[in-house]
C-alpha cells in the first residue's frame, strides 16, 4: 500500500480537492491510505478563534467561525452533486460548526485556553477536510470513508499513556494498522484526520504545527507502506525556501538522515518527525507537487544519493537566542555538567553549542517554546555571569557531500563576510553533514541569497 498526505493548499478550495481526487483515483497503486490537512487558513482561523473567545473583545470567535462555515459549504456545494450525500456533508459541517461555537462560548467564561482545548478546537480543520474529500469521492462513485483518527489516540490516552514519547506512538502504530487494514482489504481508501488526537500534552504544543505529514508517516509504518508521498504545494524538497530565493533548485534525492536535519533546522515542506517511523521499515518517503503531478518531485531513502554540488540545501531557522554563560571555572571538571543539568532541569532544549576556556554560548529556539528560559537564567547567574541575545538566526547548509568536498566551510563564511554579515557562532555537525552559522535576524534574507548564489550560481 502507500500513504498519501495532501497538505493544505492541495485541500485549499474546491478545485484543489477536485485535482487531490484526481490524483487519489488515477494512482497506480491500488490500496492507498490518504491523510489530510484542513484547507488551507483553516487552523490559523480556529487558533484566531481560540484566542479571540479568551481576550477582550470575546464574540469575534463567531466571525471566524462564519468564515470556516461559508469556505467549506462553497466547497462542498461545487464537490458533490448527489443530493443525499450534499445533505449529509451538510448537516456534518454545520453541526460541527455549532458544536465548536458552545465549546468556544464555554471558554468565554473560563478564559483560558488549555492545550487540550486548543487541540479539541484545532482539530475540527482536519475533520471538516477528510469529510470533504471522503464525499467528493463516494459523490465520483469511490470507495472512500472518513476516518476521524482522533477518536481512536483518545482511548490510548485515557488508559495507558501517560507522555506522547516513540513507545506512545508505536502503540498508536500498531492501532492503525487494525483499523485500517480491514478496510483495504475490502478496498475501500480511508481519508484519515491528519490531526489525530487529544495526545499527552496536546498534539500542537507536542508535535507542533505541520503534524498531518507525521501521522501519514505512522500511518506508513503501521501498514507497511511501499512508499509514504506528501503532495504540497512545490515541486519537492528544494535547495532553499523558494520564498526568499525562487529559482531554488529540486533535490533529486536525499538520505534519510539528510532529511531529518533539513526539516530540524528549518525547513517547513516536511515536519521534522516524518522520518523516523520511515527508517525502522525502510520506506521510501517522495515529496510530490499536487498541481504538477507528473514531476519525479524528491524521494527520500536510506542512503540517499550525492549531488554534483558542495552540499544540497540552505535553511534558515528564525526566533533564535543566544545564551552566553562566563565563568574563570568553566574548564573545572564538572561544571559543564552542573551546566546542562540545569538547562535539563528547567526543560530547556539546546541547539548548537561553542565553547572556550572562559565561556561557553548556546542557542535556543523561539522563547515562547521555551516558557522556564527566565528562571533558568535567574538560576545560572547565582553562579556566572549570563548574557542573553534574541532575534537571531541560524542559517545552516546540509548534504552529505560536504564529507567528500574541501574548504565547503570556507566558502559558506565568505559568502557570508563578502556581504558583511557578522556570523555569531559556527557549528559543524559531527556526521559532517551539516555547518551551521548564527547571525542576526536581520541578515537572514541576504545570507540565504549569498550563499545559494556562491554555491549554486542562482
Ligand atoms: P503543506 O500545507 O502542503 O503541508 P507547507 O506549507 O507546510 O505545505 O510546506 C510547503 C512550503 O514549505 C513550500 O510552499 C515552501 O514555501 C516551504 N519551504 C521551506 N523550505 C523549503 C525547501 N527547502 N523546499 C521546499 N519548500 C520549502
Ligand atoms: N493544519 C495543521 C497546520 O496548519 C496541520 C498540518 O497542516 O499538517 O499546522
Ligand atoms: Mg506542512
Amino acid at each position: 500500500m502507500f500513504s498519501l498526505k495532501f497538505g493544505g493548499t492541495s485541500m485549499g478550495n474546491s478545485e484543489a480537492i477536485s485535482q487531490t481526487a484526481q490524483i487519489i483515483i488515477s494512482h497506480p497503486e491500488p490500496n492507498k491510505v490518504v491523510t489530510v490537512s484542513a484547507m488551507s487558513g483553516v487552523t490559523n482561523l480556529l487558533i484566531s478563534a481560540a484566542n479571540c473567545a479568551t481576550e477582550t473583545n470575546k464574540i469575534c470567535y463567531k466571525n471566524y467561525l462564519q468564515e470556516i462555515q461559508d469556505k467549506h459549504l462553497t466547497a462542498l456545494k461545487k464537490l458533490v452533486n448527489n443530493t443525499d450525500l450534499y445533505r449529509t456533508g451538510e448537516e456534518f459541517i454545520t453541526k460541527k460548526i455549532s458544536g465548536l461555537s458552545g465549546f468556544l462560548h464555554a471558554l468565554t467564561i473560563i478564559g483560558e485556553v488549555s492545550p487540550r482545548s486548543n487541540d479539541e478546537i484545532v482539530s475540527l480543520g482536519e475533520i471538516l477536510s477528510a469529510k470533504l474529500l471522503s464525499l467528493h469521492l463516494q459523490d465520483l462513485g469511490e470507495k472512500s470513508d472518513f476516518i476521524n483518527l482522533e477518536n481512536i489516540v483518545s482511548k490510548m490516552f485515557d488508559k495507558d499513556h501517560t507522555e506522547a514519547n516513540k513507545e506512545f506512538f508505536e502503540c498508536f502504530a500498531h492501532k492503525l494498522e487494525k483499523l485500517l487494514t480491514p478496510l483495504l482489504e475490502k478496498n475501500i481508501t480511508p481519508i484519515c484526520t491528519g490531526f489525530f488526537g487529544k495526545i499527552p500534552g496536546g498534539i500542537v504544543a507536542t508535535v507542533g504545527r505541520g503534524y498531518s505529514d507525521f501521522t501519514a508517516a505512522l500511518i506508513g509504518k503501521a501498514c507497511n507502506a511501499k512508499e509514504i508521498q506528501i503532495w504540497t504545494d512545490v515541486n519537492g524538497i528544494l535547495s532553499t525556501d523558494p520564498r526568499i530565493v525562487p529559482e531554488a533548485h529540486v533535490i533529486e534525492e536525499l538520505s534519510f538522515d539528510e532529511a531529518t536535519e533539513l526539516a530540524n533546522l528549518g525547513a517547513k515542506v516536511i515536519h521534522p518527525q516524518t522520518i523516523w517511523p520511515a527508517v525502522k521499515n525502510n520506506i521510501l518517503v517522495r515529496i510530490k507537487n499536487t498541481m504538477s503531478p507528473l514531476d519525479a518531485g524528491t524521494a527520500i531513502t536510506k542512503e540517499g544519493k550525492l549531488s554534483t554540488h558542495s552540499f544540497k540545501s540552505i535553511t534558515i531557522q528564525k526566533d533564535i537566542t543566544i545564551i552566553t554563560v562566563r565563568s574563570t571555572t568553566m574548564t573545572e571538571s564538572g561544571v559543564l555538567g552542573e551546566l546542562f543539568q540545569e538547562f535539563a532541569n528547567h526543560k530547556v532544549s539546546i541547539d548548537l553549542v561553542s565553547t572556550s576556556e572562559s565561556s561557553i554560548s548556546v542557542t535556543i529556539q523561539n522563547e515562547n517554546k521555551n516558557k522556564n528560559l527566565q528562571q533558568l537564567i535567574t538560576q545560572l547567574e547565582k553562579k556566572f555571569i549570563v548574557n542573553r541575545e534574541n532575534n537571531n538566526t541560524i542559517i545552516a547548509i546540509i548534504g552529505n557531500e560536504m564529507r567528500e568536498n574541501i574548504g565547503v566551510a570556507g566558502r559558506f563564511l565568505s559568502a557570508l563576510s563578502d556581504h558583511k554579515i557578522n556570523v555569531r557562532m559556527i557549528s559543524q555537525g559531527a556526521n559532517q553533514s551539516n555547518i551551521s552559522a548564527v547571525i542576526s535576524q536581520k541578515d537572514s534574507k541576504n545570507a540565504v541569497q549569498a550563499v545559494h548564489k556562491k554555491f549554486f550560481r542562482i
